[in-house]
């Protein structure tokens, strides 16, 4: 009897071949498997049908850790008897299904970190130790099916020594498409700051070394550039914020291990899972009191963004004992996509760093690390990048129609929508420049060929001057298919439809801005969604926003229009004149501004979010987005609420005014940091309140929060407590991120509902 076997899933780059080749053999099974350039694995079976059933068994239960199967076709036909043995094939081109993905980029796992650093090992002290169960994948692969020739390995013909294990069924790097090693695989240079290769025996050694003497790195990942720098000391960091023109911005750092995050951060059992698991992402952690860490590092944040070495080059330079931690922050020019390549970074870099740890091998996909935080015992994603992308989010309500969402301006991704597959590209970033949107039309046609996606629907912004509207508007045209666009609180929603398959929700959505249907800066919104409708049920007050975009980096203007009608308010302006770039005069064209009406509204959370920041002195100018509202989040931990505001609702309206004029009373009286705790739990309270009003008049049972200000761990905690302890069904985003990163999803979602 004969079984032909088709595996779809994430089959590919994750040692499924040789499983299946191991267990056929085990059941005396003879025939064949391969990988198919839809990203499917076939496989051929002869032999009892017993045997056959017990191997097919094997494959649903027993597969390698990292595969995810998807679906197990199996149909039987006449044995032909023409099998001698079983084997791996060749690849074949065939490709008659879509929706199966090649996996993302894995963590080193035990087995290589343990012969990086055995004696007598012929990979010892390799940096670009892998094997089938770790390695890089998406950033590595340039085609499907997951063969070595569509990978930018094949620059790296293996030696003797390497194809032996390649082709030993007993080795564990049998069919390893990244197996490599110092004979014959990539090799790390160390460069100067113009570039010039310095003669060293050991160029990971040599730069580790450097790095404890404070000097600035440039080291080449598997996914980009990153920007080092030794963690424990001021100079280098504040060099390297000099150089890079990055005045507050946090970075992120990479620390040796647990024992070492733990000198500096608080870490429970939860986050330590994340940063232990094979994605390995940045995880924000909460810094302990003293920090012996340098403080330039997140400066006025209580948080510090961490991670733990994934790669053999990471483990080689932690293997410097005098390193415990280190600034590991993407490399790349003011709103540009991070950069992958070593003449790029030479020619970008070189009067920020003082020497480029590089290696020879391409980088075939972007991939920024990943970010997210642990909220009350729940992963929340801040950044989808690197170990996610292009693993799919499964939806629990299939799709009739393929989709594409393009997402909004910052944090973009995109996304397709393929039945019960919601594909994600890696992060882009924000895409105001040229390089960041050519970086999203490529990434995009990337994985729609490794996935074998063609939209029958796009989706986009509501916005007309967003580059992505634009990008959709164009593709929409080419290809002859219909283009929805979206507004843009709406598809915050719709990524909490999508994840939690929920057509009928009260969604609160906190972010900076979104274009309004009514063509106004919408961000503090409740909206009743049933399928693909909605209406505004409720919205934070509109406040003027004075000089217009101006008050977004600029909060005090943000808390000028806001306490317009407080007598104190002028003079108030003219004691902080020193705070704006323009001193005493600027206050005045404010005042003006302000009299004339020259300002725009908006219902956005967090614009009121940094009024009370600049109100609370804590944050007169934005240098990074979010920083106002993060540094009001820092400071309110470990406050109490104060205010005893009268809480009568008056929907549609959710009154900001009376919250920020009390605040800005109580100043004399009460600590910022009890005030800076009041006003996030004054709005959660507000928030929920008219959430659970909205959801009881109208009969939904769900009720759910997203956007930006859901990372905010004290006003996400305490909108969840008050949804749930008024007995509705509470979601928030889990696969996705609130912010804007998730948008593309909720986008494509709903445009397939359409
Ligand atoms: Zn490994
Ligand atoms: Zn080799
Ligand atoms: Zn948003």
């Amino acid at each position: 009897m004969r079984a032909i076997i088709l595996v779809s899933g994430t089959v590919q780059g994750v040692g499924f071949r040789p499983f299946v080749y191991r267990t056929a053999k085990k059941y005396g099974l003879k025939g064949f498997v391969r990988n198919r350039a839809d990203a499917i694995v076939e496989i051929q079976v002869e032999g009892d049908k017993a045997n056959i059933e017990n191997f097919t068994l094997s494959l649903k239960n027993a597969h390698p850790p990292l595969a995810k199967l998807d679906s197990l076709h199996i149909e039987y036909v006449e044995s032909g008897d023409e099998f001698s043995d079983f084997t791996i094939l060749g690849s074949s081109v065939e490709r008659t299904r879509s929706g199966s993905v090649i996996p993302p980029d894995i963590a080193i796992c035990d087995d290589c970190l343990q012969e990086l650093h055995l004696a007598g090992n012929r990979r010892r002290q390799y940096f670009f130790i892998t094997c089938t169960n770790c390695g890089p994948r998406f950033t590595t692969i340039t085609a499907v099916p997951y063969d070595r020739p569509n990978t930018t390995m094949r620059q790296f013909p293996m030696c003797t020594d390497c194809h032996l294990e390649y082709t030993n069924p007993l080795d564990r790097r049998f069919h390893a498409q990244t197996i490599a090693c110092q004979v014959c695989g990539p090799k790390a240079t160390l460069l100067d700051n113009h570039g010039e290769a310095i003669e060293t025996e050991d160029a990971i050694l040599l730069a580790s070394k450097l790095l404890t003497e404070g000097k600035i790195f440039a080291i080449k990942g598997n996914g980009g550039f990153h920007l080092s720098a030794f963690a424990t000391k001021d100079e280098p960091i504040q060099r390297l914020r000099r150089n890079k023109d990055r005045r507050r911005k946090p970075f992120a750092i990479m620390a040796r291990d647990l024992t070492s995050i733990n000198e500096f951060a608080e870490i429970n059992d939860h986050e330590q899972k994340i940063l232990q698991s094979y994605v390995r992402p940045i995880v924000l952690l909460h810094k302990r009191n003293p920090f012996s860490l340098s403080n330039q590092i997140s400066p006025e944040l209580d948080t510090i963004g961490v991670m733990l070495p994934y790669s053999g080059l990471h483990c080689l330079i932690f293997d410097n004992r005098a390193l415990s931690a280190l600034v590991m922050t993407s490399a790349n020019a003011p709103s540009q996509p991070i950069i992958t390549n070593n003449k790029d970074a030479v020619d970008k870099l070189a009067g920020t760093v003082d020497y480029f740890l590089v290696h020879d091998r391409d980088i075939a996909q972007r991939a920024d690390d990943s970010v997210l935080r642990s909220i009350d015992r729940t992963p929340v994603l801040i950044r989808r990048s690197r170990g996610y992308a292009p693993a799919p989010v499964l939806l629990p309500n299939p799709l009739r129609t393929r989709t594409l969402g393009f997402g909004a301006e910052l944090n973009v991704t995109s996304c397709m929508i393929l039945e019960n597959h919601a594909f994600l590209t890696q992060h882009i970033g924000d895409t105001e420049t040229i390089e960041t949107s050519s970086f999203l039309d490529d990434a995009m046609q990337h994985l729609s060929r490794l996935i074998g996606f063609t939209p029958e629907v796009i989706a986009c912004d509501l916005h007309p001057k967003f580059a992505t509207t634009k990008i959709a508007s164009a593709l929409s045209e080419r290809l002859g298919v219909p283009l929805r666009r979206i507004q843009h609180h709406h598809a915050h929603v719709g990524s909490l439809m999508a994840e939690h398959g929920v057509n009928e929700i009260v969604g609160i959505v906190c972010d900076g801005f979104g274009l309004g249907t009514d063509g106004t800066a919408w961000g503090g919104e409740i909206l009743e969604c049933y399928q693909e409708e909605f209406k505004r049920a409720a919205h934070l007050e509109q406040q003027p926003m004075i000089g217009g975009d101006l008050a977004t980096r600029f909060p005090a203007r943000m808390a000028a229009g806001i306490l317009r009608k407080d007598p104190a308010i002028a003079e108030w302006l003219e004691s902080h004149a020193s705070q704006f770039p323009h001193g005493a005069d600027e206050v005045q064209t404010i005042l003006r501004q302000l009299e004339n009406g020259e300002y725009i509204w908006t219902s956005s959370c967090g614009r009121v979010l940094d009024a009370v920041a600049a109100i609370l002195n804590l944050s007169f100018e934005r240098s990074y987005e979010g920083e106002p509202a993060m540094r009001l989040e820092a400071t309110a931990s470990g406050g109490r609420d104060l205010l005893e505001l009268d809480e009568e609702l008056d929907l549609p309206t959710i009154g900001t005014t009376k919250l920020v004029q009390s605040i800005y009373d109580s100043i004399p009286r009460h600590s910022p940091t009890d005030l800076a705790y009041s006003a996030q739990q004054y709005l959660a309270h507000a928030l929920a309140s008219a959430a659970i009003r909205i959801a009881e008049e109208n009969g939904v049972k769900t009720i759910g929060f997203s956007g930006g200000v859901a990372l905010n761990e004290h006003i996400a905690i305490s909108i969840r407590k008050s949804i749930s302890q008024a007995g509705f069904k509470f979601v928030s985003n889990k696969a996705v991120p609130p912010g804007d990163g998730g948008i593309s999803l909720g986008q494509a979602y709903l445009a397939s509902l359409n």
